[in-house]
């Protein structure tokens, strides 16, 4: 299989520049403020995270999913993803929920069906990829 196309999860780090306000569908209203969003989604449909990710990375299309609507006001800085199972997302999501500085900025965004508080954080500084101890492990820090 084209491993483009394989199943798994993924972090969208979006850029905000702008302050303002962004109706989420029936969801409510985000406050934008200027940082970075993490948004950790899934992509177990048809053509898989290569599929997805060529979805989020056009502006302009049908709002589906609460990340459409943010991802219309913002620019994608970076992506994380890797092969691995649906329980991943939610371990992810409750992984960044703990890293410095992260910020709930609505309730319920991306985690309609399942048990975590949000799928969806704000940061004024993008966290580092990988933790300071791997840095100095690596001997980078
Ligand atoms: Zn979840």
């Amino acid at each position: 299989m084209n491993p483009a196309a394989r199943p798994g999860i993924y972090v969208l780090w979006l850029r905000c520049t702008t302050e303002g306000e962004r109706p989420i569908g029936r969801l409510g209203t985000l406050v934008l403020q200027p940082g970075y969003y993490a948004y950790v989604g899934s992509a177990f449909g048809p053509g898989g995270l290569g599929a997805r990710i060529r979805r989020h990375l056009r502006k302009s299309k049908p709002l589906h999913w609460h990340i459409d609507h943010l991802r219309r006001v913002t620019d994608i800085e970076a992506i994380w993803y890797a092969h691995g199972s649906r329980s991943l997302e939610h371990r992810w999501a409750a992984r960044l929920s703990r890293l410095p500085g992260a910020r709930i900025p609505l309730p319920g965004f991306g985690s309609s069906d399942c048990r975590c508080a949000t799928h969806l954080f704000h940061f004024e500084k993008m966290p580092q990829p990988f933790g300071e101890a791997v840095l100095r492990h690596l001997g980078l820090e």
